[in-house]
């Protein structure tokens, strides 16, 4: 044990923290900043939801994922993603643990979240078993060397261990700063990211099932724009993943 963790649980263990969400101290060596039990309320997403987009669907009486099940807008509009996995909804614990990471830069928080995508992956792991590549949806260098990582990066590194798949990250280039996308409505999100993202050298990227990685869907404007610009440097197909959905 080096000096530097000596003294942190020294001075855990008389200043203990305060878990962010509930306020109740936290274990000492729980570095997450959230504590078991606030861990433990995570809102997995729960069938019926689109078998493409995995929106959330209100069918009265329907309790068990139908496969044939498409929502309005996926009809219409046919994504070029095959299918979005994603294991919780952007609410409770999961949010706060996004805001963390990004906003305040906690990055010990990754740990109750690679646990969370854990338990997900054991349930799911024949989904993941048809992939190439891994690949983060990226930041622009500008927002990258504000926020000192990309999150998208990180949780594509988890995935990428876990199913000792191949992380492609740097030859898709966000090329254009986008504004942020919190404040727009769909079309505004569509507009938005159209023509902002670029392949460096498509030849990783041809004929490979791609899996790309982000840590909130809502409206999915830019895992689309991206999904399309990987279709035209010849993936053969295209999956997402995102830890959270926003509904
Ligand atoms: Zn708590
Ligand atoms: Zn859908």
């Amino acid at each position: 044990m080096d000096i530097k963790r000596v003294a942190g649980a020294f001075v855990s263990l008389f200043f203990p923290a305060e878990c962010r969400i509930c306020a109740q101290f936290l274990e000492p060596l729980n570095r997450t900043f959230i504590c078991e039990d606030c861990w433990n309320k995570v809102k997995w997403l729960r069938p019926p939801y689109c078998s493409k987009c995995s929106k959330p669907l209100s069918l009265p009486g329907i309790s068990q994922g139908l496969p044939s099940l498409v929502c309005l807008e996926c009809q219409k509009n046919h994504p070029h993603f095959k299918k979005v996995f994603v294991p919780t909804l952007y609410e409770g614990v999961i949010r706060e643990a996004i805001h963390l990471l990004k906003y305040e830069g906690k990055v010990g928080v990754l740990r109750g979240i690679k646990r969370v995508m854990e338990i997900y992956f054991t349930h799911n792991h024949l989904l993941f078993s048809r992939l190439d590549l891994v690949v983060p949806v990226p930041l622009h260098r500008r927002r990258l060397r504000e926020r000192g990582f990309n999150q998208a990066e990180l949780l594509a590194r988890i995935i990428a261990r876990y199913f000792n798949l191949k992380l492609v990250k740097d030859n898709l280039k966000r090329i254009r700063s986008t504004r942020s996308q919190t404040e727009l409505n769909k079309e505004e999100r569509r507009k938005n990211v159209k023509g902002a993202f670029k392949v460096k050298d498509k030849i990783p990227f041809r004929d490979k099932a791609v899996l790309l990685v982000d840590d909130v869907y809502t409206t999915g404007a830019t895992v689309g724009e991206i999904a399309k610009v990987l279709k035209r440097a010849g993936a053969k197909e295209i999956y997402v993943f995102t830890l959270a959905r926003a509904c």
